[in-house]
Order: structure tokens, then sequence, then C-alpha cells
């Protein structure tokens, strides 16, 4: 942590969730000879940096750290979802004539998203996968390791197996085994006590970057432009958000993870003009219904955190029906410690025996469907003001009639639901947008970066985050952002190391 503006580093990373984070940890790990510097919009909320929220056990604490992740603008209520510890675009968001995403949200923070997010860790499956990249199943492993993520965390709870025998008899026909209905992998750590530790950038970050002494993380850090000189990247320009003062920071490698709506706005911001930037903007449709479990034994006392902040009591645990192409939805289905709907005068079920079942749709992705920036007018914070285009196409409307029928057979094979019909939530309630800096296998205008996550055309920079996605993916996709993220970390630990070899020998 620091508020020294350094004037040159090796590398400068903008945002600090999970993806920025990646780059900070795999640079610490395969190369502390690199001065690594992050530079974070938000201000730091946990301790330490970049934790989950749910690591602040005083609820009004917690509350207050929420409140300062929601952006520089207060939130204005006009009745669209937002969910605590995000903001949401205060105009632009649904153009006349479309369907827009009317609840997208960021987060501006010490750790991002990541300070807030569920840790559900799927991995991706037939089409969610990225074809064209090398070693994609390592990379996840990786990533899996980096976000310490865990695929028995709650295995103990009593209605775990029950949950997930009644879904597999549902889904499992014809699945591949790793297809097949399985505990969710998530990214949190059940200790023998029963304390649970929801992961944030601070586990990503490891000792490895905190103790790190080349690295610096700097919040209330805004990156206004990357420098670019002869189609290479120079630095950056960063505004103290403390003072307003402006510093240039020299730096041989940029990588931008600021999320998939503003790593293409401070792209754009810095003079890039790629056809694909901003386009391909995919969220997931998101479905949701709540079920009373059918025939479950009342049990013991549940079992919760000692600490009394835990968010789910471990009675059924989270199951995962994964997404297949034949099946082509993500479904997540949780235990709610209490009902969503008003239950009848004196009926008080047991915590766990009602699920809450998400079912996430991939988007029949079009370039059409984009975030586009305005030269004249800016946002809250002084970039280029953003613009939603987004409609859902025939393809869509149908896909979501299927994801119906599909958590309606989910209820049914479960229990009672408590509401006949389930409820499809407004867009951008997925918190998972992808494709506006998509990575390709080639230059042709489809995308922005290749392989390892270098923009097209401008030496020195990359970029990170969902936005890299360039698939249809119906999974939460941190794992895979954090994947590619490694992939492009470990060659700027090759290249730079290439570079200076060839230094080096140049000079004898
Ligand atoms: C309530 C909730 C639940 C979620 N559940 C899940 C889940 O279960 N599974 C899952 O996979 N995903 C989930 N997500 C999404 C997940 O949190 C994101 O996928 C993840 O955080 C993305 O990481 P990131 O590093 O790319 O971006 P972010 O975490 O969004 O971080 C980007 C950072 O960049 C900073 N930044 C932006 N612009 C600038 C700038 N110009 N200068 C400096 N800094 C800048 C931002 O302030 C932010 O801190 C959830 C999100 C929320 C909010």
């Amino acid at each position: 942590m620091s508020r020294e503006f350094p004037a040159q580093v090796d590398v400068a990373i903008v945002g600090s969730g999970p993806t920025g984070a990646t780059y900070a940890r795999i640079l610490s790990e395969l190369r502390p000879d690199l001065t690594v510097a992050t530079f974070e919009v938000g201000p730091l909320v946990t301790d330490p940096p970049g934790a989950h929220v749910k690591s602040i056990v005083d609820r009004d604490a917690r509350a207050v750290a929420q409140h300062l992740s929601e952006g520089p603008a207060d939130p204005e209520d006009d009745g669209r979802l937002r969910r605590a510890g995000t903001f949401l675009l205060p105009s632009g968001y649904q153009l006349d004539g479309e369907d827009g995403i009317p609840s997208v949200a960021m987060s501006s923070n010490v750790g991002g998203m990541g300070a807030h997010w569920t840790c559900a860790c799927p991995r991706p499956g037939d089409s969610e996968r990225v074809p064209f990249l090398p070693g994609f199943d390592e990379l996840l492993d990786e990533a899996a390791r980096l976000l310490g993520v865990s695929t028995d965390a709650f295995d103990d709870a009593p209605f775990a197996h029950e949950v997930r025998r009644r879904l597999a008899a549902e889904f499992d026909d014809d699945r591949p085994a790793e297809r097949r209905v399985q505990s969710m992998p998530l990214a949190v750590r059940v200790s023998q006590d029963g304390t649970v530790t929801w992961s944030g950038s601070d586990v990503v970050f490891g000792d490895a970057a905190r103790d790190n002494p080349r690295f610096t993380l700097i919040p209330d850090a805004l990156v206004r432009r990357v420098v670019i000189e002869g189609g290479r990247t120079t630095g950056v320009v960063v505004v103290d958000r403390t003072d307003h003062s402006e510093h240039d920071v020299a730096a041989s490698e940029v990588v931008v993870a600021a999320d998939a709506l503003r790593t293409p706005q401070l792209l754009w911001a810095s003079g890039i003009r790629l056809p694909a930037l901003g386009r391909h903007l995919n969220d997931q449709s998101q479905l949701i219904h709540a079920v009373r479990l059918r025939d479950v034994e009342s049990t013991a006392e549940s079992q919760v955190d000692p600490r009394g902040r835990t968010a789910v009591v471990q009675q059924s645990g989270v199951s995962w029906v994964p997404y297949t192409d034949a099946e082509p939805f993500h479904g997540q289905v949780m235990q709610l410690d209490a009902s969503p709907v008003p239950l009848a005068p004196g009926d008080v079920p047991e915590p766990g025996s009602i699920v809450g079942l998400g079912w996430f749709c991939a988007k029949d992705i079009s370039a059409e469907d984009r975030v586009t920036f305005d030269d004249t007018a800016t946002d809250a914070y002084g970039m280029p003001a953003m613009q939603v285009h987004y409609t859902l196409t025939d393809v869509d409307h149908e896909l979501l009639e299927a994801a119906q029928a599909s958590i309606k057979r989910a209820a049914a094979a479960l229990g009672e639901p408590l509401d006949a019909e389930p409820r499809t939530l407004a867009g951008g309630a997925s918190l998972h947008y992808q494709g506006t800096v998509r990575m390709g296998p080639a230059d042709d205008s489809t995308s922005v970066c290749d392989v390892s996550s270098r923009v097209w055309g401008v030496d020195g920079l990359r970029v990170a985050g969902n936005g890299v996605i360039p698939t249809p993916m119906a999974c939460n996709p941190t794992l895979t952002s954090v994947a590619l993220a490694v992939a492009g970390a470990r060659h700027i630990a090759d290249t730079l190391a290439t570079a200076q070899r060839t230094h080096e020998e140049a000079r004898g």
C-alpha cells in the first residue's frame, strides 16, 4: 500500500479485482525482480486489502464498506435491481427500441466485485470453452489455486447429497462424468471450527504479492489514459483522487483489468479504435425459482459460522447443474436461510429446506450488442460516458423459454415450488458481462486481443477480466477470466525476460 506515485515501473496494472490481482501474484511469483504497481480507482475498504466484505464481522462496518464501493455518485433509487457493493450506470443503459441492460453494475474498491461476489467457480464446458487457447485446462487449474477453490466446502451439509441425488436423477442421463450434477466449486475455505472465509483479491494476491517489496498497490488512483507512442505503450496517466494531482508513470507493460465496461472505456480514452472494441457485449439472462424440499427430515441445529456472519447455513450447500450444448443453461441451486416469499401464518420451515434455483443462459452473441463511448460527455469520474446497445434475439427468447422449462423440471424434482412460475430477472442481474475486449486467434476485426491478452496493434498493452472471454458463456466467469489472466501474466514474465536477455546480449 502506498500514496507515493512511482515515476517508472516495469508493469502497471489498472484495477485490483481478481484478474488484476492475478497479474500481481503471478509476476511476484515468477519475476520478483520486476517492479509492479496496481492503480485502483476505488478506496481501500477491507484489511487485508482486497478481502471479501463478508470478512468484516460487524454488520454496520460491513455496510459502510459496501457503500464505499458504490462509486462516486450517490446511488439514486430508481427501482432498478441493485446489489450492495455495486453501482449502476446512471443513464444510457436502455436505448429506445432496445432491451438494454438496466441493471448493469460495477464496483469501485480495492478488490473490485471480488470483494462482494458469491464465489461460485464452475468450469466452462462444451461451447463455453475457449477452443483456440493452448493449455486451457492447466490454466483453469492454476486459476483454482489462486482463488482458493474448494469442491467440498459444504460437503457435510445434511441436505446436500439429497439435493444432488434428486437433481442427478432428473438431469444426469447421457451426460459425461464431468458435466453431471455435482457440488459447486466455491472460492471458500471452511475451517474446522466452521469459520467460513470467502476468497477475495486478498487470496489471489497472496503472500507472494503482499511480501513483494517491488509490488505497490495504490487505492483512490484513477488511470485516466494509457500513453501510446508509435504503436507502443509507454506508461499511464494517473489521477490521485485524494488531491486531484496528476502523475505520469512510465511502464514497459500495462495491463487494463478494469471490468468489462471500464476496460474498453480506458482503451477508448487512450485513442484505441479497434473495430471490436466494446462490441460482442454479452450478459447472461437469469431466471430464479424457490422450492421447498420435499420430505426432508428436520435436522439438529443448523451449523453456522461461529462468528454468526455466514450467509450460507450448511444445510444443503450449493449444487451445480453444468452447462452442456444439449442443455445450454448453467444451474445453481443454493440453500436459502429464509423464504423469499411470505409463507402461511405459523409455517416456519427448517433453515435450508427452502432452496433457491438460479438458471443462467448464454447470449446469442452479436457484434451489434455493444458499449459505446462519448467524446463530449463524461461520467462521474470524468471518463468518456457510456451507452449500452443491447437486444435479445429470437434465439435468446427461445433459449429463455427452454430455460423456464428446465428450471421447472429441476424444481419439480426437488419439491414444491413456492411460486407457480420462475421469475426472469432484469438484464444485468447476472453481474457477468463479457466479450467487450474479447480474445481471438487472429487480428481479423472480431477481437481486441490475442491469446496472451495483448491488444492487437499496441505493443506492451494487455486487457484482463470477463470482457476478454470470447465464447457465449452461461456459467460464472471469474475462474475463466483469472485463467486467461494467468496466461497473460506468464507471457509478460517470459517476454520481459527475453527483452532483458536481448538487451544484455547486445551489450556483450
Ligand atoms: C454480488 C456479486 C456476486 C457475484 N458472484 C459471482 C460468482 O459467484 N462467480 C463468479 O464467477 N462471479 C461472480 N461475480 C462477478 C465477479 O465478482 C467478477 O467476475 C470479478 O470480480 C471480475 O474480476 P475483475 O478483476 O475482472 O473485475 P472487477 O472485480 O470488477 O475489478 C475491476 C476493478 O477495476 C477498477 N477500475 C475501473 N476503472 C479504473 C480506472 N480507470 N483506474 C483504476 N481502476 C479502475 C474498479 O474500481 C474495480 O475495482 C459476482 C459479482 C457480484 C457483485
